[in-house]
């Protein structure tokens, strides 16, 4: 990773060359990368209102993302990232919705996130499906960047982010980002910090009403580093809708009334968020 300075790379191999310390080198790892790499800063940018909204519906064309049982996640998040966004529309008639795919198309991370930048976003929501060697775990799970037990999350972060080895250039691209080492993604997590707070309290509107609002099992606000949420100007999250490698989650995901609820307990928790947001003093700072 060019990102990371000699001084951080010489500390790194200090401690790698140290015999007895095997078992703490993923701690001390990750402390010196907080400790000695400083965190990537955005400007802030306070918005009036919500207005322009990203939907993202993850994988597509030549990318499948997760599958079982003739159930793909690419189809599965573009049938739910389409109702997200037809909901939104009649709910909040004002806001413009816009799609980084409305087909079945192979989109990559970068473009997802210049495709909001370049249309001033407020919010960016990627949508994605789950899955785990152990398939009893179900459920949604919705993250924001962040570092909190970040490294906990690291499966769903490296499942999500090794789709950019199908690009070109990736290695230019994502400046020397690594999908294999956990220190990248680690390092990533640290982005989005200006936008935390919000994207944190868009993340809670929507487990808030993925268990309240429509009942399903809900996982929690959860943080980690996701390439494609790494360069967005705005609140952004990602949404694990349920999981594909459990049967129920899967038959309930790939069926009109699994996509319809889930679709519903999204949009209203925008509308939640819009409210709450263009009440709040953050919104009239500028
Ligand atoms: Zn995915």
């Amino acid at each position: 990773m060019k990102i990371i300075n000699s001084k951080v790379d010489a500390k790194l191999n200090k401690v790698k060359n140290l015999p007895w310390c095997e078992n703490i080198v993923p701690l001390l790892l990750l402390f010196i990368f907080v400790a000695a790499v400083p965190p990537p800063t955005a400007k802030k940018i306070y918005r009036k209102s919500i207005s322009t909204i990203v939907i993202d519906a993850g994988h597509g064309g030549h990318d499948p993302g997760c599958h079982a049982a003739g159930v793909k996640e690419k189809e599965v998040t573009l049938a739910v990232a389409l109702s997200v966004g037809k909901k939104i529309q009649e709910q909040l008639p004002d806001v413009k919705i816009i799609y980084t795919r409305s087909a079945d198309k192979f989109v990559e991370l970068w473009e997802r996130a210049a495709i909001a930048n370049k249309n001033n976003a407020d919010l960016f929501i990627s949508i994605h499906c789950n899955s785990t060697k152990n398939n009893t775990v179900s459920g949604t799970e919705t993250f924001a960047m962040g570092l909190k037990k970040a490294d906990e999350n690291l499966e769903v972060a490296k499942r999500e982010n090794e789709v950019i080895l199908l690009e070109d250039d990736y290695i230019e691209r994502y400046e020397g980002f690594d999908p294999n080492s956990p220190e990248s993604h680690i390092y990533f997590s640290l982005f989005q910090n200006a936008y935390m707070d919000q994207s944190i309290k868009l993340a809670s509107k929507v487990e808030q009403q993925i268990s309240k609002g429509i009942n399903r099992p809900g996982r929690g606000v959860k943080q980690a580093g996701f390439v494609v949420l790494w360069q967005t100007k705005m609140p952004s999250i990602l949404i694990e809708i349920g999981f594909i490698s459990n049967k129920k989650d899967r038959e309930y995901l790939s069926g009109n009334k699994g996509v319809d609820e889930i679709a519903t307990g999204i949009a209203n928790a925008v509308s939640a968020y819009k409210k709450s947001y263009e009440s709040s003093s953050s919104a009239k700072i500028n």
